[in-house]
């Protein structure tokens, strides 16, 4: 049977249950604000997370409203929503990591019961959220200091039960851009780490610049209640939806030394590989490195900030191949 509770939060059919959950083991307390909410009928399972990056706020929103608005009475299944996995760096605003233990929780996945603090959160996700789920739907956007153009990934694991699935639920979120990305993509993600579990699995990328724009909640809205509609948790949405544009790999740039950061292109554009995207410059403004594109591709998302440090991303591109 699928999963009908997260750790200690349970609820009956019919249900919506709230509440905080404590990641066990963790002091002082790693708290999660949880909701459950159980369909009348029996059915699948979907799990939803928000705000591993704490500043990414139109996912945050759209999950919190999304908890609100689903009707036990008019659902199907289970749906188990975590608005902001990542509390302790929201009220910092932290970029990427968690104030915690300083690392990016989207790299820890499927974490580790010993291990740092965000391995501890992940573990504790992986074992009593997403196993035992039919689908995981992660929402994210680029973060305070980054442009996107909206898209939606998910992970070949080779397993056709699993990648027609996430195929499926990424399509089905709406989005310009689906990216199939392959096996060797980075490491420790939600989707990558659920995916290879089995769980059909995405990241829903949407909004930007720690802009809670309400385009972007509503974007976030329509596609999570397509992918319920999806799975035959809620009648689906009529609205149609253009076909994606289909990607298959991730190529990123990073700074080879920190540095300030002049970009030419935009988030979305479309570049040519070796096509200049900008310069890295001293504070001085004298040009330490001219920088081209890896890769021929939409600019996914872009990093808008002046300051880069050595090692920080400066672009993604998605490449059809
Ligand atoms: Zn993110």
């Amino acid at each position: 049977m699928s999963r009908t509770q997260f750790g200690s939060l349970t609820a009956e059919p019919g249900q919506r249950r709230h509440g905080w959950v404590s990641v066990p083991g963790v002091e002082p307390p790693w708290e999660l604000p949880a909701v459950v909410c159980r369909g009348r009928v029996s059915g699948p399972t979907l799990a939803i997370t928000a705000g591993i990056h704490a500043a990414e706020y139109p996912g945050i929103a759209a999950a919190a409203r999304l908890a609100r608005e689903v009707d036990p009475a008019q659902l199907r299944g289970t749906l188990i929503i975590i608005p902001l996995v990542n509390s302790p760096g929201f009220y910092e605003r932290s970029i990427y990591t968690n104030p915690r233990d300083g690392k990016n929780i989207n790299r820890t996945f499927p974490g580790d019961a010993h291990g740092t603090v965000a391995q501890q959160v992940t573990h504790f996700l992986t074992t009593q959220l997403i196993t035992g789920a039919d689908a995981y739907v992660d929402l994210h956007g680029g973060d305070l200091i980054e442009a996107l153009v909206p898209f939606a990934i998910y992970l070949r694991t080779g397993r056709p039960e699993v990648d027609d699935t996430s195929q499926a639920l990424a399509d089905a979120y709406g989005l310009d851009y689906v990216l199939a990305a392959s096996p060797d993509t980075v490491r420790g993600s939600s989707y990558t780490a659920a995916a290879r579990l089995g769980i059909p699995a995405i990241i829903a990328e949407v909004g930007q610049q720690g802009v809670c724009d309400p385009h972007s909640v509503s974007r976030h809205l329509s596609g999570l209640r397509r992918v319920l509609g999806h799975l035959g948790m809620l009648e689906s949405d009529p609205a149609p939806i253009a076909r994606p544009v289909r990607l298959s790999r991730f190529e990123w740039m990073y700074a080879d030394t920190a540095a300030t950061y002049y970009p030419v292109v935009a988030a979305g554009d479309i570049v040519r590989s070796n096509q200049v995207i900008g310069e890295l410059r001293d504070v001085f403004g004298e040009v330490l490195q001219t920088l081209r594109a890896p890769a021929g591709g939409p600019v996914l998302f872009l990093v808008t900030a002046l300051a880069v440090k050595k090692g920080d991303p400066l672009l993604g591109i998605g490449v059809a191949e």
